[in-house]
């Protein structure tokens, strides 16, 4: 599931926005200020950001200046929000490195179409189709993992790495790999947690019966068969 971090001072309007996307299936965390975007980022880095541009004590068109400034986020999509109509407004935006412009008010139709038009273009993977294998269907717009009519329930990054896995059935991954691929960002991370993950993921794969689904490859890693059939009793 794809993750966007919304910066905006204004609590109405953040959680407008918030109820909108996690409605549309996002992952939304919310920060009302420049410090606590700052160690958002620090713990994850989001698919998306939507950035004010006036915040307390700090503009929002300086924060992406900043942003872009650095290696870890210089890439980041980012759209800003603002008051501003002004056409020296927009262009100081861009210039900042923005890839898109919302001025409010807006529309929640606008707000989805730009998001998606951002996440198309810079991070197409945040907006995958639903895949199944072995009956177990995934789906990363609502984020949910079905058998059937039966709901299988995931924690966040269970759901992450069955969605890896489940892109690149019967191949191999190791450990490396899986944390580059799946936890992305996350420097600090031992490969030992891999292995938590796993499990926990094991687990919650057993009311489907798909436990199996997960495979150990000694030595090497982990890999995702696709010929599992329900058990018989
Ligand atoms: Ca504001």
């Amino acid at each position: 599931m794809s993750r966007v971090l919304v910066v905006e001072d204004e609590m109405a309007i953040a959680e407008l926005i918030a109820l909108n996307l996690r409605h549309s299936g996002f992952d939304v965390v919310v920060a009302h200020n420049a410090d606590d975007a700052q160690a958002e980022i620090d713990k994850v880095l989001p698919d998306l950001l939507l950035l004010d541009w006036m915040l307390p004590g700090q503009s929002g068109l300086a924060l992406a200046k900043r942003w872009r400034s650095v290696a870890r986020t210089k890439d980041m999509p980012i759209i800003m929000l603002t008051a501003r109509a002004e056409e020296v407004d927009k262009v100081a935006g861009l210039d900042a490195g923005a890839d898109d412009y919302l001025t409010k008010p807006f529309s929640t139709h606008e707000l989805m179409a730009r998001v998606r038009a951002v996440l198309r273009r810079k991070a197409p993977h945040a907006l995958d189709a639903a895949v199944e294998v072995a009956g177990l269907r995934l789906d990363p717009a609502t984020r949910r993992v079905c058998i059937g009519e039966q709901e299988v329930k995931v924690g966040p990054t269970e759901f992450k790495l069955l969605h890896f896995f489940m892109k690149h059935p019967e191949r191999v991954h190791s450990r490396a790999q899986l944390l580059d691929r799946v936890w992305g960002d996350h420097v600090f991370i031992e490969e030992r947690t891999v292995d938590v993950h796993i499990k926990r993921l094991r687990e919650a794969l057993v009311p489907a019966q798909r436990a199996q689904l997960i495979e150990t490859v000694r030595g090497v890693g982990y890999r995702l068969t696709q010929h599992v059939t329900d058990a018989v009793a």
